[in-house]
C-alpha cells in the first residue's frame, strides 16, 4: 500500500502520513494538496512516500485533492527547504510554505502559466544531431533544444527559427523531444544593446581580474569572500562572473539584504546582462511573484535578484550564488522561520556544487574568521576603482560643545563650505521623528509608552507621539498630563528637527530628508535618491536607508551626528555594527573624482576600537574585534542558541525559561554552558514581558544535540501554552 508523507502548514514537528488522493494517479512528490486535517483542512506538499505507516490503515485518511499538475519544488528544492528546517529547528510545513511564494501558501491552484512547450528527450544528444544533416531545419530545431534541456515554449521557438511545425513533429515522431509545461513568459528586460554600452564597460584592475579568474576556474562547492573597500567594483566583479556563468549554461542568484538595493542593481544589470532576468522582493504583487518564481523554476529566468525569501527560489541550473552586502542582519530573519539567508547560500552552493560568492566592504567577523581558517578563500580589492580616492576621517570631539540641534560648530562650518564650493553634504542620523522624548519641564514628567519600556517618540508632522516599538499613537499633548503645565519641551533630536534647524540656517538650499517617515509612498526613495544622485540637494539627510550600497557621486563631506550608543551598546555585536554603519555611510563619500571627508561627532573620542576602525581601516578593526571575542569565547569562538520567551506576566516567561534551563541541566549539557534567565534589553513591548535563555558551546555539535533533546520536552512542558516561546540558531540580536 502507499502511503503518501504530507508537510502541513501549521507549526508542528512532524510530517502527517495520508492514503493518495481517490480520482488521482498522478500524484508526485512536490505537489501541493488539500488534507483533512482534525475537523478542518489544510494545504500541505507531499514530501516522501513509502509502504508503511505507525497509523491503523483504517485510521489514515486520503488525500483530498492535489492543487498543482506538477510538482512546485525538485527534490533539490526540498532537501535544502528540509535542511534549513532541521538546523533552525522551524516545523517543515512551517519552513516549507515560508518559502513558497505567498500566493501558492493558500489553496488556491497556480496561476495557470503552464503553457505548452518542447524539450528534448532522453534519446536525445549531439550524435543523433549529427544524423539530421539531411534535414536542415529539423537540426536546426534540436540544435536549439538541446541547448534549453527544461524546454521552449512555441513561441520563443518560433522566434529564433520561424514557422517549424513540420520539423517538430517530425522530430517527436523520432522520440528525439516532446511535449513539456512551460511557464508563460512575461514582459523581461529589455535587451541591452552590446555595441551601444560597450563603451561604458571598463577594464578590470588587477585586482579585480584575479578575483574573477579564481572564480572562473573553480570547480564544483567553493566559498570565496570578496572583500572590498566601498567603490572598489565588486559590482563590476559580479558582472563579469554572472555573464561567465551564463556562457556555461547556467543560472545564477544575487541576493542583496534590502528591496531598497534591488532597483539600481537590476538597472545596472539590465545594460549588460542579456539573459532573462527575474526580480523577487515582498514588494512585488502576489501574481507578479509567483510568475518571475515560476519563471525561475523551470529555467526560462537564467538570473534572479532577490532579497532573503529569494534564497529558496528553484533553480533547476544554478551555477553561482552572490550575496551582497554578506554582513546585513536584513540577511537573517527575525520571526518565524529564524534563517539566515547567507549561511543558507553556503549551504546551497554545497548541494548544488557551485561556487558561492559573499561581498562585502565590511565582512562580517564570522565570515572573516572563516577567511581566516581557509574554509573561505578571500579576495581583496583594497582600491576604489577607476581612481576615486578614499574618504578622509575626522574625529569632532563635541564633549562640552555647544551644539545646534545636534550640530558642532565644526560641522557647519565645513557644511557651508561644501555648499558653497557646489558639492553634496550627507548628514547621518539614525533617528527618524522630530524627537526622541517630550518631557514637562515643570514636573519632569516624560513621554514613556504605556505598552512597552520604551519612550514615545515625537512627530510633530503627524502631531502625534508615537512609540517606535510597539506602534502606539498619541495625540502631542498641549499640556502635561501631570501636573497640567504647558511648558512642554522636546528633548534631543530625531531627522525632523534637524530638518527644520538645517532649513532655517540654510535657508533657499534644496534639501533631502530620506527615512522611513519620508518615503512610504511607492517609489519615492527611489525618486528623491535619482534626484540627489544628479546633486539636486545640496544637503541629504537621513537615516539608515542611506546608508546602504546607494552611490552618490556628488558628496563630500558625511557628517555623522550620533554614533555613541553603537560604542557602548549592551548587544557584543554593538562595536561590530557600528563600524560596519560608519563604514557604509563614509563609502557614499567622495566616489568620483572628489575626495570625501567624513566628520564623526562624537563624545568618546578616546575610543581604542573607533580609533583603530578610524586610522587604520575596517580590516584592522576587524581583526582586534576578533581578538576580543576569542578572549571572551563569544561566536565566532562558539556558537549560540536563544531560547525566547514572551508572556503576559512577568513571572509566566521566567518560570518557563527557569524550568527549560533545569530540563536542560537534568539532560546532562556538558560542555553546553547556560546563562539566564534574563530579562530582554527592552523588557517590556507591546504589553508583553520578554525573557531570555542563552545557550553557549564552543563547539556546535553538543549544542545542537541538547537542543534536539531539549525541544520535545519544552513541547511537552505545561507552561508553554500560556506564553510565546521560540528557539534561534545562531541569534544576530539579543532582544
Ligand atoms: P562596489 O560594488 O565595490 O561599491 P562598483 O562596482 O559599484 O563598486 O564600482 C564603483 C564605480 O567604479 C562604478 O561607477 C563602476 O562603474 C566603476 N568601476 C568599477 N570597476 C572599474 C574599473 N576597473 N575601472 C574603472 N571604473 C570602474
Ligand atoms: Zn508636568
Ligand atoms: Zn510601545
Amino acid at each position: 500500500m502507499a502511503i503518501v508523507q504530507v508537510a502541513v502548514a501549521a507549526p508542528l514537528p512532524e510530517v502527517f502520513d495520508y492514503l493518495p488522493p481517490p480520482d488521482v494517479s498522478d500524484y508526485d512528490i512536490g505537489q501541493r494538496v488539500v488534507v483533512p486535517f482534525g475537523r478542518s483542512r489544510r494545504v500541505g506538499i507531499i514530501v516522501g512516500c513509502r509502504s508503511e505507516s505507525a497509523i491503523a490503515p483504517d485510521r489514515l485518511k486520503p488525500i483530498e485533492r492535489c492543487l498543482d499538475q506538477a510538482p512546485l519544488l525538485s527534490a533539490a528544492d526540498l532537501a535544502l527547504i528540509r535542511w534549513a528546517a532541521d538546523y533552525y529547528r522551524c516545523p517543515p510545513g512551517e519552513a516549507l510554505f515560508s518559502a513558497l511564494p505567498s500566493r501558492l501558501r493558500r489553496p488556491v491552484p497556480s496561476s495557470e502559466q503552464a503553457l505548452k512547450g518542447w524539450r528534448p528527450t532522453a534519446a536525445s544528444d549531439n550524435g543523433r544531431l549529427q544524423q539530421l544533416s539531411r534535414a536542415p531545419r529539423q537540426a536546426a530545431t534540436l540544435a536549439a533544444l538541446l541547448t534549453r534541456p527544461l524546454g521552449l515554449d512555441d513561441a520563443a521557438l518560433r522566434g529564433q527559427l520561424g514557422d517549424c511545425r513540420a520539423a517538430l513533429k517530425a522530430l517527436e515522431a523520432k522520440g528525439l523531444i516532446e511535449r513539456c509545461p512551460v511557464s508563460k513568459p512575461t514582459d523581461g528586460p529589455a535587451r541591452p544593446d552590446p555595441a551601444a554600452d560597450s563603451m561604458l564597460i571598463p577594464r578590470l584592475n588587477d585586482e579585480q581580474q584575479r578575483a574573477v579568474e579564481t572564480l572562473n576556474q573553480a570547480s564544483g562547492f567553493n566559498c570565496f569572500l570578496l572583500d572590498g573597500v566601498t567603490g572598489s567594483g565588486k559590482t563590476e566583479v559580479y558582472i563579469r562572473l554572472i555573464n561567465s556563468t551564463l556562457e556555461r549554461g547556467q543560472q545564477i542568484l544575487v541576493l542583496v539584504p534590502e528591496i531598497g538595493l534591488t532597483p539600481q542593481l537590476a538597472e545596472r544589470f539590465s545594460h549588460r546582462i542579456s539573459a532573462e532576468s527575474v526580480v523577487l522582493h515582498s514588494g512585488l504583487a502576489e501574481r507578479e511573484r509567483e510568475i518571475a518564481w515560476r519563471r525561475a523554476a523551470c529555467g526560462q529566468a537564467r538570473l534572479v535578484l532577490g532579497t532573503r525569501s529569494a534564497i529558496f527560489t528553484p533553480l533547476p541550473e544554478l551555477g553561482l550564488v552572490i550575496v551582497d552586502e554578506e554582513h546585513d542582519v536584513s540577511l537573517k530573519q527575525q520571526d518565524g522561520f529564524r534563517y539566515s539567508a547567507r549561511d543558507l547560500a553556503v549551504r546551497r552552493g554545497q548541494m548544488s556544487q557551485c561556487p558561492v560568492l559573499l561581498g562585502s566592504a565590511t565582512p562580517s567577523l564570522e565570515t572573516l574568521r572563516n577567511a581566516e581558517r581557509g574554509r573561505y578563500q578571500h579576495l581583496q580589492l583594497h582600491r576604489r576603482a577607476g581612481g576615486a580616492q578614499a574618504p578622509r576621517f575626522l574625529l569632532a570631539d563635541i564633549r562640552a560643545q555647544p551644539l545646534i540641534t545636534g550640530l558642532s560648530h565644526a560641522l557647519l562650518t565645513r557644511m557651508a563650505e561644501v555648499i558653497e564650493a557646489g558639492n553634496q553634504v550627507l548628514l547621518f542620523l539614525n533617528r527618524r521623528g522630530f524627537a526622541p522624548v517630550l518631557t514637562c519641564h515643570d514636573c519632569g514628567w516624560i513621554s514613556v509608552c504605556q505598552h512597552c519600556d520604551a519612550r514615545m517618540t515625537l512627530h510633530r508632522g503627524h502631531g502625534q507621539l508615537i512609540c517606535h516599538h510597539c506602534g502606539d499613537q498619541r495625540p502631542l499633548p498641549v499640556q502635561c498630563p501631570y501636573c497640567e503645565s504647558p511648558d512642554l519641551r522636546p528633548l534631543g533630536q530625531g531627522t525632523e528637527r534637524v530638518e527644520d534647524s538645517l532649513r532655517q540656517r540654510f535657508p533657499g538650499i534644496p534639501l533631502a530628508r530620506i527615512d522611513r517617515d519620508n518615503t512610504r509612498r511607492k517609489g519615492e526613495l527611489e525618486r528623491l535618491l535619482a534626484a540627489a544622485r544628479d546633486g539636486a540637494y545640496p544637503i541629504l539627510l537621513g537615516t539608515q536607508m542611506l546608508a546602504k550600497g546607494h552611490h552618490l557621486p556628488g558628496v563630500t563631506l558625511v557628517g555623522i551626528l550620533d554614533l555613541d550608543h553603537g560604542l557602548y551598546g549592551s548587544d557584543f555585536r554593538a562595536t561590530e555594527r557600528m563600524a560596519q554603519l560608519l563604514i557604509q555611510v563614509a563609502g557614499r563619500a567622495g566616489r568620483a573624482e572628489r575626495p570625501g571627508t567624513v566628520l564623526v561627532q562624537t563624545r568618546h573620542p578616546d575610543h581604542p576600537l573607533l580609533i583603530r576602525l578610524l586610522r587604520q581601516g575596517y580590516s584592522s578593526f576587524a581583526a582586534a574585534a576578533l581578538n576580543e571575542r576569542a578572549e571572551a569565547r563569544l561566536p565566532p569562538f562558539s556558537f549560540q542558541a536563544l531560547l525566547r520567551a514572551d508572556s503576559r506576566t512577568e513571572q509566566l516567561g521566567f518560570d518557563f525559561l527557569r524550568d527549560a534551563r533545569a530540563l536542560a541541566l537534568a539532560l546532562e549539557p556538558g560542555p553546553v554552558e547556560l546563562w539566564g534567565p534574563a530579562p530582554a534589553s527592552m523588557e517590556r513591548r507591546a504589553g508583553r514581558f520578554r525573557a531570555q535563555l542563552l545557550l553557549q558551546c564552543s563547539q556546535r555539535g553538543p549544542l545542537h544535540a541538547l537542543i534536539d533533546r531539549l525541544l520535545p520536552a519544552l513541547r511537552a512542558h505545561e507552561g508553554h501554552r500560556r506564553l510565546r516561546w521560540s528557539i534561534d540558531i545562531d541569534p544576530q540580536e539579543s532582544l
